[in-house]
């Protein structure tokens, strides 16, 4: 083998040209960062002056970033800080207003003169050339991704410190409203690990503690939530503020910066545009174009790659860059390699923080100036968008969405508040109804008219979509919402007359009011299931020591003149058997109902004029669920989060989670709930414990990737559907992804049928329920015939992609198993992204009443 020699002089030529080049850069000055054709007012702290370090030095913390936020508008004429809500964790959400002395002294009133440009009632007469452009930078929405903060403070202090005519022209015309960090939770985790595992000597091994963030990294909010999924029917403190800031102010263009894999370049949109949201105007793709011309020429001056027309799109419409583009703005998605450390080795080379901060600061500068030049343009854009949305829905054939979910107030409640949110103009109905076969009766129906300013964005979620022209989605293909909260719902067109349909505008979410009906020596009270806060009811009585029992078969009461039929699941508490005086108990049931929003009856006598009597043995004490969860490595965060979020949140429930790691210093006895997400690793003396533990009594729920888990750990017979083989056509190498994608199932809404007489299935009314499937994983049934309470119907797609080999493999297969007593198999997800509201009772049904399941 030769040895070549390099000459030492090539060899110091090589490393100066490591060390300058610019994506390596890790020592460096604020003039790396800025433009060089302005100068800054020097009475304006640098981010350094006022943090201690410089940019890309070490990651901001949150509690820094917004310190310099707060101090720069405190410091300036130019700014004023807006806090729009507040984290989970307590964590300031906001934004720094920034625009010309002039203009923030009149903010108010520029801002009501620019929200009517969304109003065609009242745009006609807006003096467009004369309005100021509303830029939204929004960075950071996964914590973990912090080019995108710690780009910020930058954009901040160059608009807020820069001086002459170019910066004067763009605040005369602008108003930017930074907001610097999207997910102050994730970021807060995320910068404390990079920070305190960082060395003296920056090293880029992929390999050091650095880059692996511990167990469930940085990327979500405190419940582990993906926020820019979030936009939708936003369910988390961070989006609902965010979304009414949106409103707010109505900024024309929203960017949203984010980090891909170390080892890409930068992306900016537009993405796919096939792939763009068919409710979008097409006017929209052609101002994203214009803009990245704009992106292209910064990019270019500083040398750095990119691409675009790839990857992402802009079909689901819950994301940061594309709801904006069914509300009349224009939402930009940035992406750039992410370093997450402060110099890390790739395959193409080394990357370093202040390089990937200096891209996206970069793209905020581009952003301005393409604001600045498409002002007009935008704005007439931008009311134009809500002017055709009018004529549009003149033109279309539905006219208007009815709903109702008579045994559900709760549910019902929770759909209109989620309505009213998006500024969805909902109106109880006028009078009764039939359509489709199901009867509206005015008193719990309500209407949607599609005549209104957000007529797209309410035909995007009530619409089911079957029809695609690209197989391929970033993510889900489908979010019919009145389908995930499984109301009843119905389009009415223009053969139905519409006029005089609607009543009384709601303008606050129906209170879904509690009552007791009971006297206060009653013989027993009783509540049912159906009502989605009842679990909550339960546990807090049970919580209170009070002794339930759960009615497995149907019955009838009478309290002497009508009678009331009540269903499997429906809750019996039975006065002389609690450790209470009856006055308390009384008042107890009273505030449960009023704090639950349901309805509790009291009952005089224990024998009923038809079914079971309260004493039959068809009524089965229950014991309090004390649940104990899998959470860390092997563990699926995001279910695990959205189980964690649910219980904690909604239902007051605690839940013990515990790390695979600590499993077997666990004594399982404490707990009768176990719940299993992802593949949790743990050693087979702690599998042991669990079947043993399980004979004993305890509930198992294994909860979607679980499942094969839980297959592979013999815990459950699972026999799975052998996976789709992708159409190969003619075998073109470059399809070769795509027709391997084609057999995914990207989030699509099936039809399934329901045995509601089974502990799994307590408290629903219809047979039917529409759940998110997110995965093509399917299992076969279980072989114990009254073990598959939730299987698939026979043409279940309701909404969304599947192609026709997945539909063929799912139709009548199950959703839900149960494996000998109380080993019960989720095989999807119930609680996805917390706005499947329609579906978390299957879930908590397993908590509740897993302990009632028994084989025959
Ligand atoms: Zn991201």
């Amino acid at each position: 083998m030769s040895k070549i020699t390099i000459p030492m002089k090539r060899i110091y030529f090589f490393l100066t040209a490591l060390l300058i080049s610019p994506v390596v850069k890790t020592q460096v000055n604020i003039d790396y960062f800025l433009p060089k054709d302005i100068t800054y007012n020097k009475e304006i702290p640098t981010p350094k002056q006022f943090t201690g370090h410089e940019v890309g030095e070490w990651h901001l913390t949150h509690d820094k970033l917004c310190a310099y936020m707060i101090e720069l508008a405190s410091l300036s004429d130019r700014a004023v800080w807006e806090e729009y809500g507040r984290s989970y964790e307590n964590r300031p959400l906001g934004q720094l207003i920034i625009s010309s002395p002039e203009n923030i002294k009149n903010i108010e009133k520029l801002r009501q003169q620019h929200i009517l440009l969304c109003d065609p009632q009242k745009s006609a007469g807006a003096d467009i050339k004369n309005m100021p452009l509303f830029i939204r930078l929004g960075y950071g929405i996964h914590g973990n991704e912090s080019s995108g903060q710690n780009a910020s403070v930058l954009t901040a202090y160059y608009l807020i410190a820069g001086e002459g005519g170019k910066i004067d022209e763009l605040l005369k015309n602008t108003v930017v409203m930074i907001d610097p960090s999207l997910n102050p939770d994730g970021m807060q985790r995320h910068s404390t690990w990079v920070n305190s595992t960082r060395s003296l000597n920056n090293n880029p091994d992929p390999n050091s503690l650095e880059f692996n963030e511990p167990w469930p990294g940085g990327r979500t909010n405190h419940y582990w939530f993906d926020l820019n999924r979030d936009y939708l029917m936003p369910q988390h403190p961070e989006s609902i503020g965010r979304l009414e800031s949106f409103y707010k102010w109505r900024p024309n263009i929203i960017t949203d910066h984010h980090e891909m894999s170390a080892n890409s370049t930068f992306f900016f949109q537009p993405g796919v545009t096939s792939r763009n949201n068919p409710l979008t105007p097409p006017e929209n793709l052609e101002l994203t174009t214009e803009i990245a011309k704009y992106h292209e020429k910064y990019l270019n001056e500083i040398g750095s790659l990119y691409f675009t027309e790839e990857s992402y799109d802009d079909f689901y419409v819950g994301k940061g860059s594309a709801y904006p583009d069914i509300h009349g703005s224009v939402g930009i998605l940035f992406e750039q390699a992410g370093v997450k450390g402060h110099l890390k080795e790739t395959p193409g080379g080394l990357i370093s923080f202040p390089f990937a901060i200096r891209n996206q600061f970069t793209v905020s500068l581009s952003t301005l100036e393409a604001g600045l030049k498409m002002k007009d343009k935008l704005l007439a854009s931008q009311r134009d968008f809500y002017k055709d949305a009018i004529i549009q829905a003149d033109k279309y054939s539905t006219k208007a969405f009815v709903f109702t979910e008579p045994s559900d107030k709760g549910r019902t409640s929770e759909f209109i508040k989620n309505m009213i949110r998006h500024h969805i103009r909902v109106y109880k109905l006028a009078r009764d109804i039939k359509q489709d076969g199901v009867d509206y009766k005015a008193d719990n129906s309500y209407i949607i008219p599609l005549k209104q300013n957000e007529y797209r964005f309410i035909r995007s979620i009530f619409e089911p979509v079957k029809e695609f022209s690209d197989s391929l989605f970033y993510d889900i293909s489908t979010w019919v919402v009145p389908m995930s909260f499984n109301i009843q719902y119905a389009a009415i067109n223009a053969t139905k007359v519409t006029t005089g349909l609607e009543g009384e505008e709601i303008l606050d979410p129906p209170a879904s009011e509690g009552v007791l009906t009971a006297s206060e020596n009653s013989y027993a009270y009783l509540f049912e299931w159906n009502e989605y806060y009842a679990p909550k009811a339960l546990y807090r009585l049970q919580n209170a020591g009070v002794v339930a029992k759960v009615a497995t078969d149907k019955f009838v009461c009478t309290d002497g003149k009508t009678e009331r039929e009540f269903s499997y699941g429906t809750i019996m508490i039975h006065a002389s058997e609690q450790n209470m005086s009856s006055d308390d108990l009384f008042k107890l049931m009273g505030s449960v109902a009023k704090d639950c929003g349901i309805t509790i009856y009291g009952v005089s006598t224990g024998a009923t004029p038809k079914g079971i009597d309260l004493g039959s043995n068809a009524f089965i004490t229950l014991k309090k669920p004390s649940v104990v969860m899998f959470t860390g490595d092997g563990s699926n965060s995001s279910e695990a989060g959205e189980i964690w979020h649910m219980l904690d949140t909604r239902f007051n429930i605690p839940v013990t989670m515990v790390s695979p790691a600590k499993a077997s210093a666990v004594n399982f006895d404490r707990y009768n709930v176990l719940i299993i997400t992802g593949s949790p690793e743990i050693s087979p003396s702690v599998i042991e414990n669990i079947i043993t533990w399980t004979k004993k009594g305890g509930t198992l729920i294994a909860y979607g990737s679980a499942n094969t888990w839980l297959s592979k750990n013999k815990l459950a017979q699972i026999e799975f559907v052998p996976e789709a083989v992708p159409d190969v056509k003619e075998g073109i190498y470059v399809n070769r992804r795509s027709d391997v994608k084609a057999q995914e199932i990207p989030g699509s809404i099936f039809e399934t049928k329901l045995d509601l007489s089974h502990p799994l299935c307590y408290g629903y009314t219809r047979k039917i329920l529409p759940v998110m499937k997110t995965t093509a994983t399917v299992v076969k049934k279980d072989p114990d015939v009254y073990n598959n309470p939730i299987v698939y119907t026979s043409d279940p797609l309701l909404s969304g992609y599947c192609s026709k080999k997945n539909a063929e493999r799912i139709k009548g297969t199950p959703f839900a198993s149960v494996h000998g007593d109380r080993i019960i198999s989720i095989y999807d997800n119930t609680n996805f992204r917390a706005v499947w509201y329609g579906t978390n009772k299957i879930f908590m049904n397993a908590v509740f009443f897993g302990q009632v399941i028994v084989s025959k």
